[in-house]
């Protein structure tokens, strides 16, 4: 493909005027967690609070994403460099769009979570790290993934027979085994609001 011949359209209406027209601050709250860490669960009662309270949101969660846009790809190391590639450029056009943008994905690898945090804007990617320890996440079990990964059923399992990647400095940590799903939402809510972005007017 001839790349050359391919431009950049700028928009008429601007990220930033998408974002003011919903009285917010478009963002990507990226989590980050094993399976079973409760990524899905805190991502989407956090999505329905921001709901209630008149944000406009997209949450974008690991296996739906599967099905469609990354049916391709598997769990190779490879193909989860290009799983969480793909995530981050849809991440980008829903900020672009001015949405408070969600994603429930494990995302093992620093270097992964590194490119998503510099293809958009400095401020626009929230790193939050769901913590939960492996054990836990094992007696918890949601799909019964671990059980099928200790038995060999899955070859390259994150936390068993693959690497997680923890962050070192996550924007926002959440220790599960320490807060209930309510705690986890308050504290995220808190530190958007804290940090302007459920409201136009701190641009
Ligand atoms: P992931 O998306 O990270 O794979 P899920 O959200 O699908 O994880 O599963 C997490 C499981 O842990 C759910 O069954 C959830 O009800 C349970 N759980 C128990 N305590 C908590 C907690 N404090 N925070 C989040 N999830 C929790």
């Amino acid at each position: 493909m001839n790349d050359s011949n391919i431009v950049w359209h700028d928009h008429h209406v601007s990220k930033s005027e998408r974002s003011e027209q919903k009285n917010q601050k478009a963002c990507v709250l990226w989590f980050t967690g094993l399976s079973g860490s409760g990524k899905s669960t805190i991502a989407n009662a956090l999505e329905s609070k921001l709901y209630e309270m008149g944000k406009h949101t997209y949450l974008l969660d690991g296996d739906n994403v599967r099905h469609g846009l990354n049916k391709d790809l598997g769990f190779s190391d490879q193909d989860r460099i290009e799983n969480i590639r793909r995530i981050g450029e849809v991440s980008k056009l829903f900020v672009e769009a001015g949405l408070i943008t969600v994603t429930a994905f494990i995302s093992p690898f620093r270097s992964d979570r590194k490119i998503v945090r510099d293809l958009v804007e400095s401020g626009e990617f929230i790193e939050v790290f769901i913590d939960t320890p492996l054990e836990i996440c094992e007696q918890r079990d949601p799909k019964g993934l671990y059980q099928k990964a200790r038995k060999g059923e899955i070859p390259t399992f994150t936390g068993i027979s693959s690497p997680y990647e923890h962050p070192v400095s996550p924007d926002i940590h959440i220790q599960t085994a320490h807060h209930s799903v309510e705690e986890s939402v308050s504290s995220i809510i808190e530190y958007l609001s804290q940090k302007g972005y459920l409201d136009a007017s701190t641009h």
